[in-house]
Parts: structure tokens; sequence; C-alpha cells
């Protein structure tokens, strides 16, 4: 995307901060930071939809952000941190997949803000029973289709083989 500022920095037409970068990703400190030491880190490809994220950047984007976070600890010595993930239509400027990582100080006066309500536990019950019957189902899938034409129409982002190992016991 031309005018996706993650996407700059990914093939440097800006220049930045980097931290590190492989094939997939890229980590990078926020030039403004909402705290010190702030830094982000998302796919070198305009993605924008995290359902469809390859497990294996997912993976690594949180590792690389636990890492990270043990050096800057060492240096700043934060007292928390926050993650948070944006993509897709969030309000933000750009779609783009990103996680920022914003270390926290005892009265930094920083607000993260939302406006709870509280949900019908009619809703709560439906939504957990929904959720709960697809991840076995999804499970089972792999292991069920015999046939290779079957197969090919799983989705390739999910690893059904470790989704089944997880609810194995709950089956
Ligand atoms: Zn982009």
């Amino acid at each position: 995307m031309d005018d996706c500022i993650y996407c700059k920095i990914a093939n440097k037409t800006l220049t930045s901060y980097i931290l590190y970068e492989d094939n997939d990703i890229i980590c990078v400190l926020d030039i403004l930071p909402p705290s010190k030491g702030s830094f982000l880190v998302f796919p070198k490809l305009h993605i924008e939809d995290y359902t469809s994220l390859n497990d294996e950047i997912n993976q690594k984007m949180f590792t690389i952000s636990k890492y990270i976070s043990i050096v800057l600890k060492n240096k700043l010595k934060f007292d928390g941190l926050n993650i948070l993930l944006s993509s897709g239509e969030t309000g933000q400027k750009y779609r783009h997949i990103v996680i920022q990582v914003i270390p926290r100080f005892k009265d930094d006066n920083i607000k993260i803000y939302f406006n709870r309500f509280r949900e019908d536990p009619s809703f709560l019950e439906e939504l957990k029973k929904y959720i709960t019957t697809e991840l076995i189902r999804m499970s089972q899938q792999y292991l069920n289709s015999e046939k290779k034409e079957e197969r090919e129409e799983i989705k390739k982002d999910i690893d059904y083989k470790l989704l089944n190992q997880w609810f194995e016991k709950r089956i």
C-alpha cells in the first residue's frame, strides 16, 4: 500500500530505528511514543486481517515483543506493559496489522479507556457455546477428513493438528 506508513517503514522509504527484522516482520522504536521505550512490531507485508495472519508470523511477532521487552526492562526499569494489537478498521489511520508495546511506569498518567457495559448473561452463554463448539469442530475436521479434496478446502492458516492436540482432552 503506497500511503501506508508501516509499509513505508518496511520497504525503507522512511528511515526508522530498527530493532529487529527478517523476511516476515520488522520491529522499530516508536518516534511518537505514548511512553518512553514504546516500540512497534508488524509484518512486512500489508496484511489488514488478523484472522488471516499466518501462525508462524503471529508467534514470531509476540515472541520478539517479549524478548525486546526483557532487554528494555533492564534499561528503563518499567513497572508494567500494555501490548496492543490493531488490525483492520479500529479508528486508526492505517489498517496494517501492528503490535504496539507500551512500557508503563507507576504514575505515568496514561489512560487506556473503554466504555464498558454489562453484557446479557444469555448472550455470554450463547457465545461461549458457539465458540467452544466451533473450536472442537475445527479441531476434529482435519483428522476426520480422509479425502484429499476435502482437506484442500480447509483453511491453511489454521494448524488443525495443534488445535486437535489442545482440545483432545476436552472431547
Ligand atoms: Zn501497510
